[in-house]
């Protein structure tokens, strides 16, 4: 149990990392890192505004390339660690690919609280009507993912 919390703290911070390295790059800032065994096998970031494609959210860039790639459409062994609570198409993605366990550090309320919208409607709601459903864990690096968004949505404050 220990072990699990460390291992969440180091893929959360390298989550985040990524989500703060997207921005310099003129996207959003979001992360997301694939882990099996405790390994990491693939990170993703968002690209909306790099690739013009609003749906490249980090989660399902990283779900799509990573299954593509690897001809899989299983990810039930698989722990995705996401630097916000998934929106409703990412969810959907989890659920699809079977995800087995998935770690966000802020959550969907926090967010729009700090962006002033969002989608409202929770993982917790898809995962609720739907046939597969990840392990959840959530608040991990919370205070950090905070500043990241809050400097990114209220750049004066
Ligand atoms: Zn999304």
């Amino acid at each position: 149990m220990e072990k699990q919390r460390e291992l969440d703290l180091q893929f959360m911070a390298q989550a985040l990392e990524l989500a703060a390295e997207a921005t310099k790059k003129g996207n959003e800032p979001f992360g997301a890192v694939l882990v099996k065994d405790n390994q990491v096998v693939m990170t993703g970031e968002n690209h909306i505004h790099t690739e013009s494609d609003p749906t490249y959210h980090a989660e399902l860039g990283l779900i799509r390339q990573y299954c593509s790639e690897h001809k899989i459409m299983n990810l039930s062994e698989y722990t995705l660690y996401t630097s916000c609570e998934p929106c409703c198409m990412c969810s959907g993605a989890m659920v699809w690919s079977q995800l087995g366990r998935m770690v966000y550090s802020l959550s969907h309320d926090e967010l729009a609280e700090i962006a002033g919208f969002n989608i409202m409607l929770g993982s917790g709601e898809i995962f609720a009507k739907s046939p597969f459903k990840p392990e959840v864990t959530h608040g991990v690096l919370k205070e950090k993912a905070m500043l990241i968004y809050t400097q990114y949505f209220q750049p004066t404050t």
